[in-house]
């Protein structure tokens, strides 16, 4: 299954010009001088060839691994015996997340990063954007795998994630953007999980911190609510831009294409999940305008970014990704990975190296016509489906994939688990456990099921609970967590 936290959907991240520093322990993480740093580093690797990217990575690995190595003492006992520019990177050791986790103190190289605390800095939904001990952003991960995970960004992380946002994402519109560098014509809807710190909500409160100028063009709208409020609330919004999974883009484009919204964006930005060639067709078809897709995690916000000739560029200058197969070995370019291992070269504070990602991708062997030296990647991402269900009144209400799994997570606590449409009016929660251990966590995770189903118009919907193995696995191979009616995948 896709460990990536798949709420890290297009990141909105970077401040403007005029933007300032803002001052105070709750300001969001910003350093002036690192971003320029950081800039002008983004724009010089644009110009490498291949030995000088390799250098670039060698450099940042090598810094990386003298500070975990002085800072964590799990990296000091698992780096023994590593010689950076020596032991092929193939050799070193992989780390997961659950060891991560459990050893969190001797993970992270600072001490001031206490689990305990940064469990209550999460806790409470009003500090989301807010720097945790005035020094780091904090993101919460839940992924799929039942294993929620925290991870913390510095200033240097988050200048790195700026610059590579504004200088490595497409521009449909570049003669508008010239004439409007600031992007003071736009308005910015983040439509997506706002119920938690997920890295991409987190990232747009964080931006309209530093620009407070532009905090009334930029607001997030929660997928939890039910459709008919999200589309009134975007209809009077009237975004140009919109960033949120290829999911909810898919039904907002349904929604306008019936007449129940009338927007009129010029761009969507997509990110999170799988976006099918059919979804991107019919949003850009429906709104007339340019879709970008992008590819980030909890661990790295800007892995992959669209470039003009369409294919998805890792930005392998920052991070460094290695496709592997079931047994960690390297497997060739062309071939579709089992699980990806990624190391972060701009993050010391907790560092993450041959970390296992979860996420399968593609590394392409040729270069991209549009000639970035950066390499191309195909990620099969989360392959969910999106539910339609009967309403009262022959109506008929979709269920949001990223929504139910949230509403599964935060509410009923249930990470592993598979939701299944049986017909329009049943959906059935398994969950791979024997039938006595399943009980409790049926009843929450129904319970909450129920509530979410109430509130979005489906009162007769029936909820049934089961103990038992995933039975059917989507397109990719993975077992689906949310499974649609046959006819609709
Ligand atoms: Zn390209």
């Amino acid at each position: 299954m896709a460990r990536r936290d798949a709420r890290a959907a297009p990141a909105m991240t970077g401040p403007r010009a005029g933007a300032s520093a803002p001052r105070g322990a709750d300001a969001p993480v910003f350093d002036a001088t690192r971003l320029a740093q950081a800039t002008l580093e983004v724009l010089a690797a644009n110009g490498d060839d291949a030995p000088a990217l390799a250098r670039r990575q060698a450099a940042r690995l090598a810094r990386l691994v003298d500070v975990a190595r002085a800072g964590s003492p799990l990296y000091r006992q698992r780096l023994k015996g590593v010689t950076p520019g020596r032991t092929p990177l193939a050799h070193w050791p992989i780390v997961r997340k659950a060891e991560l986790m459990q050893r969190f103190d001797d993970w992270v190289t600072d001490p001031a990063l206490q689990l305990n605390a940064l469990r209550e800095f999460i806790a409470d939904p009003a500090r989301a954007g807010q720097a945790f001990a005035g020094r780091w952003q904090v993101w919460e991960s839940s992924g799929s795998s039942g294993e929620p995970a925290i991870f913390v960004q510095d200033a240097q992380a988050m200048a790195v994630y700026d610059a590579l946002e504004s200088l490595r994402r497409c521009l449909p519109h570049p003669l508008q953007r010239w004439l409007d560098p600031l992007g003071l014509g736009e308005r910015y809807a983040f439509v997506g999980a706002t119920d938690g710190h997920f890295a991409t909500y987190v990232s747009t409160l964080r931006l309209q911190r530093l620009n407070p100028w532009m905090a009334a063009r930029l607001r997030c709208f929660s997928i939890l609510q039910p459709t008919a409020d999200l589309l009134a609330q975007l209809q009077d919004f009237a975004p140009t831009l919109i960033a949120t999974y290829p999911s909810a883009a898919a039904l907002l484009a349904d929604e306008a294409q019936s007449g129940r919204l009338a927007i009129h964006p010029r761009e969507v930005w997509t990110g999170g999940e799988t976006l099918s060639a059919a979804v991107r067709q019919h949003v850009q078809q429906v709104f007339g305008c340019a879709l970008c897709n992008s590819y980030g995690a909890s661990e790295f916000l800007a892995i992959g970014w669209q470039c003009s000739h369409g294919r998805l560029h890792a930005n392998t200058d920052w991070v460094l990704l290695e496709p592997v197969d079931a047994q960690g070995h390297p497997v060739p370019a062309g071939v579709l990975s089992h699980t990806t291992l990624l190391t972060h070269l701009a993050q010391f504070a907790q560092p993450l190296i041959r970390y296992d990602l979860g996420d399968r991708l593609t590394l392409m062997a040729e270069p991209c016509d549009c000639g970035s030296p950066l390499p191309v990647i195909e990620v099969l991402g989360r392959c969910d489906d999106a539910l339609q269900l009967a309403a009262p009144r022959g109506r008929s209400v979709t269920l949001l994939p990223m929504a139910l799994t949230t509403v599964l997570e935060d509410e009923a606590r249930l990470f592993d688990f598979q939701l299944q449409q049986r017909d329009r009016h049943t959906l059935v929660l398994r969950l791979p456990l024997p039938a006595a251990q399943a009980a409790a966590a049926l009843a929450r995770g129904c319970a909450a099921l129920r509530a979410f189903c109430d509130r979005q118009g489906l009162p007769g919907i029936q909820i049934v609970g089961e103990a038992g193995p995933a039975l059917q696995h989507g397109r990719s191979g993975k077992t689906c967590r949310v499974l649609g009616l046959p006819a609709a995948r």
